[in-house]
Parts: C-alpha cells; sequence; structure tokens
C-alpha cells in the first residue's frame, strides 16, 4: 500500500485545526506545530478576542468538514445591530431582511478545541508549545524552539503556515528570500473588557444582537456569550485627544466611559482593573507578494492576508480558504506546486477585496450608521432586494449571508452604492424616492445576473 504523503502545519489556531481536518480526512500525514502551550488543557490569556461573529462563509467549510451540527450549540444568533446613543437610547437594525440572515456570536477558544479534536479524531497529531522560528527553503529545514527553549530542526517538503498575522513563516520568506511584506497597521487599537452574566446566567442587555457604541472618530462593540456574559471591545485611536495614551489613570478611563458610554459603564462592575490587566491589541492589514514557495510552502489565512476585524471577516475568510484549498486538491491531486500557484491565483484578488471592505467597514460601524442618509439607504438597499431578490443585494448581505468571491461582491456593491447615491439624492424618505428609475438602473446597470444563496 502507498503511504499517503505527510503535511506539516504551522499553528493550530483557527485555520490550521480546520485544515487539519480536511487534509487528515483525505488520508494525508498531519501534524500540527503550534507554539501555545494545549488550550483544551490550559487557561488562555485574558482579553484576547474571547469571542467571533461566524457567518455563512465560514459555516459552509465547516459543514463540508462536517463538523458544524458540533459548532452549532455553541452559537448566538445576532439578527441586527443594536445601536446604543450618547443618551443611552437603543435602535435594532436588522443585518437581512430574512429570519435566517444573522450572525452567531461564537467563543473563540470554544470553536478552536472542537475543530482540534475533531482533527485528531480524523487523524492528525498537534504538537504543543513548539515555536517555528525559521525555515530553510533550500533544504526544506524548519527550525524549532521547544518548550524548554531548545532548539531542533526537522525535514518538511510541503510545509502550510497556518501561523496567524505574524506569521513566522512569512518572516523567513521576507527574510531568506527577499519577498515583500507590507504589514499596514492601523493607528487605532483595541481592547477587552467584560459584562458579566446576571443572576442565573441572563444576558443584561439584549442577547441576540450586536451591540454598537458609534462615537465618530471610536466606538465600544459587544458580542453575547453563552454563560451569559457579553466580550465587549473599545476600538479607539492609539494617540491623541480621545486615546489609549490619554486613558492612563483609572479616573481618566471612568471619566472617558461616563461622558462616551454611560449606559454601558453601569454594566461594567470591573472597568478600570480589567482597563489595565488586559493587553491593548494593535490590528493591521497584511498585503505579502508571494504566499508559496514552490511546492514546498504555502501561508493561509491570517499568516498570508490578515485584515483588520471590522467586518467580522478575517475567520470566515480563513475557513474559505481552507475549502477552496481542499477543493484544489480535487482538481490537481497533491501536485503541490500547481495547487499552490492555483490556489493563490484564486484568492488573492478576494483576500485583497475583503481586505479593503473591512477598512471601510469601520467608518460605517463607528461614524455611518448614525447619518440619516446611511439610514435611509439602508432601508432602501433592503426594499429594493426586496423588488429584485438576487439581483440587488445589500452589500453587507452578500458578505454574510452568501459565498460569491469577495472581488465580485466589491464590484457589484460599487454599482449598487452608485444606484443608491443617485436614488436618495433628494429624498428624505424611502417612499421620496423613485422606483421607477430604481427598476431601469438595476435592470441595466446590474447586468440580469442573479446570485445564489
Ligand atoms: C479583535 C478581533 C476581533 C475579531 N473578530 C472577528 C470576527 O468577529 N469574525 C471573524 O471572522 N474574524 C474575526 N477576527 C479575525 C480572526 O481572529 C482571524 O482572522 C483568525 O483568527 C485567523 O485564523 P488563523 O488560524 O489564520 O490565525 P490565528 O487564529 O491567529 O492562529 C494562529 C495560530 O498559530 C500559532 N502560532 C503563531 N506563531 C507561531 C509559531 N511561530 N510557531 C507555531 N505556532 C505559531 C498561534 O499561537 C495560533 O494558535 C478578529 C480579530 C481580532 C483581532
Amino acid at each position: 500500500m502507498q503511504t499517503k504523503k505527510q503535511i506539516t502545519l504551522i499553528g493550530a489556531g483557527l485555520a490550521g485545526s480546520l485544515l487539519a481536518i480536511f487534509l487528515a480526512r483525505r488520508g494525508f500525514q498531519v501534524t500540527v506545530y503550534e507554539r501555545q502551550p494545549d488550550m483544551r488543557h490550559h487557561e488562555i490569556p485574558a482579553g484576547r478576542s474571547i469571542n467571533l461573529a461566524l457567518a455563512q462563509r465560514g459555516i459552509r467549510p465547516l459543514k463540508e468538514a462536517g463538523v458544524f451540527e458540533q459548532v452549532s450549540r455553541l452559537l448566538i444568533p445576532m439578527r441586527g445591530r443594536m445601536l446604543h446613543d450618547e443618551h443611552g437610547h437603543t435602535t435594532l437594525t436588522p443585518y437581512g431582511r430574512r429570519p435566517t440572515e444573522v450572525i452567531h456570536s461564537i467563543s473563540r477558544p470554544g470553536l478552536n478545541r472542537l475543530l482540534m479534536d475533531a482533527a485528531e479524531a480524523a487523524g492528525a497529531r498537534f504538537l504543543f508549545q513548539q515555536r517555528c522560528i525559521d525555515m530553510d527553503f533550500e533544504n526544506s529545514k524548519l527550525t524549532f524552539s521547544d518548550q524548554a527553549g531548545e532548539q531542533y530542526s526537522i525535514k518538511a517538503r510541503t510545509v502550510i503556515a497556518t501561523d496567524g498575522g505574524g506569521s513566522a513563516l512569512r518572516q523567513a520568506m521576507v527574510q531568506r528570500l527577499g519577498v515583500k511584506v507590507v504589514e499596514d497597521i492601523l493607528p487605532h487599537g483595541y481592547k477587552e473588557l467584560t459584562i458579566p452574566a446576571a443572576t442565573g446566567g441572563r444576558h443584561r442587555m439584549e442577547r441576540e444582537a450586536l451591540h454598537i457604541w458609534p462615537r465618530g472618530g471610536y466606538m465600544l462593540i459587544a458580542l453575547p456569550n453563552l454563560d451569559g456574559s457579553f466580550t465587549v471591545t473599545l476600538f479607539l485611536p492609539m494617540e491623541g485627544d480621545a486615546s489609549f495614551a490619554a486613558l492612563d489613570t483609572p479616573a481618566a478611563v471612568l471619566a472617558f466611559f461616563e461622558k462616551n458610554f454611560a449606559d454601558a459603564l453601569k454594566l461594567l462592575p470591573v472597568l478600570a482593573s480589567e482597563f489595565f490587566a488586559h493587553p491593548t491589541g494593535l490590528m493591521g492589514t497584511v498585503h505579502c507578494q508571494r504566499w508559496h514557495v514552490k511546492g514546498g510552502v504555502l501561508l493561509l489565512g491570517d499568516a498570508a492576508h490578515a485584515i483588520v476585524p471590522f467586518h467580522g471577516q478575517g475567520m470566515n475568510c480563513a475557513f474559505e480558504d481552507c475549502l477552496i484549498l481542499d477543493q484544489c486538491l480535487d482538481k490537481h491531486g497533491d501536485d503541490w506546486e500547481r495547487l499552490f500557484s492555483e490556489f493563490e491565483i484564486q484568492r488573492r484578488p478576494d483576500t485583497e477585496a475583503i481586505a479593503e471592505m473591512a477598512l471601510e467597514n469601520y467608518v460605517e460601524m463607528r461614524d455611518s450608521v448614525r447619518d440619516p442618509r446611511f439610514q435611509l439607504q439602508k432601508k432602501l438597499g433592503f426594499l429594493l432586494e426586496e423588488h429584485h431578490p438576487g439581483l440587488f443585494v445589500p452589500r453587507y448581505s452578500m458578505v454574510m449571508f452568501h459565498h460569491l468571491p469577495y472581488s465580485e461582491v466589491r464590484r457589484r456593491g460599487a454599482i449598487q452604492q452608485a444606484i443608491l447615491d443617485r436614488l436618495t439624492l433628494s429624498a428624505v424618505r424611502v417612499e421620496d424616492v423613485d422606483l421607477k428609475l430604481a427598476d431601469e438602473l438595476i435592470a441595466s446597470q446590474l447586468g440580469g445576473v442573479r446570485i445564489g444563496a
């Protein structure tokens, strides 16, 4: 019997663990090296992106990997954005038109553990506290540092780097092969805080919503957890008047929250201590000139194309990467050179598109959502979708509830935005909009091509 090929994955995060399932199920001998201790037996450091929004793009790969039924037990549907204004008034803006058009809050460690278990059950092997520090691409030699800080090397002919935004493999490609990388770090950082559960494990705010406190230059958001708590994230400039640098004492933090997020402050009993105990995270977009080295190494997920988190798509996109790589395996077998190259050709335009849309969504979340014209266009978008199903689909819906490639979403989204701008030039209410003109514009500009779910 022919022995199946060995594949080495670096990083047992979300992408690495899901990819391990896909590859192990095909019979490859998969070994995953992870720098952290096994999170199934160790505490995760507080304040590191505890929950995430899972959308359709991420759900499909989980279904294909045969794990969605288990994952579904971890989900809380979020039906829309609950906007909290400066006076504590709240308004729910639905994400979609149909009851099924929701996104889901999920615990990162909960999901990651489940994926690791499933990968092990499929035959993958995980080695923890093994930090990859370098690769000699000529000789297919990977170097690690183990738990005791001892260095050792292994021979690995097929390596897939799923080691996240700060990828060691990507750095080795830069240093040893001169690959060009631009890491666009946002001048805004983030800090995670907690709204604890009320007695009996009840949620202290609407459970099935993503809460947002948009304040122009910055914002607070909160996603629900199964235990009744919310994970709250403050997004704020690093420097300047309203900034992390300015919030340097407990009194300054409390005054800032009192002024900007008074209703949230009442629900954050240990704000000041959490604020100084939890790290301030950085966010950025990674543009890497090349994702693969012949048939030997491929970057995937955040390692190849980290994006800012404002569209809630980094994990969803990384999961889509795993499915597309699996589909490339169907097409090209394990001709890795061809496969890695095809993967990059197919995926790059889409990851560039979502990187751009994620940056745009930061402005939408922290600022535009408060603008009456934006709200009018949102309403109108839903109405046009009702009149032209599958033809006019709001861009947010195309990203979150459909599987259309991101680059196509961006292209159609730009046409639709121009239509919305034209239709709302002098309109104040949806009733003021010339719907006959809307029909004409949609028919002539969206080319009659309908998109499926
Ligand atoms: C604040 C915030 C909120 C977010 N919210 C969302 C959201 O709502 N929805 C969404 O879809 N995405 C979201 N994201 C993005 C999402 O977290 C990432 O896109 C996703 O985790 C990428 O998965 P990955 O496996 O590529 O990388 P990671 O999940 O970062 O996994 C990388 C793994 O590699 C390991 N590793 C790193 N270096 C080495 C090394 N040298 N050797 C061995 N192992 C190594 C790490 O320990 C880790 O386990 C958010 C991100 C942030 C920062």
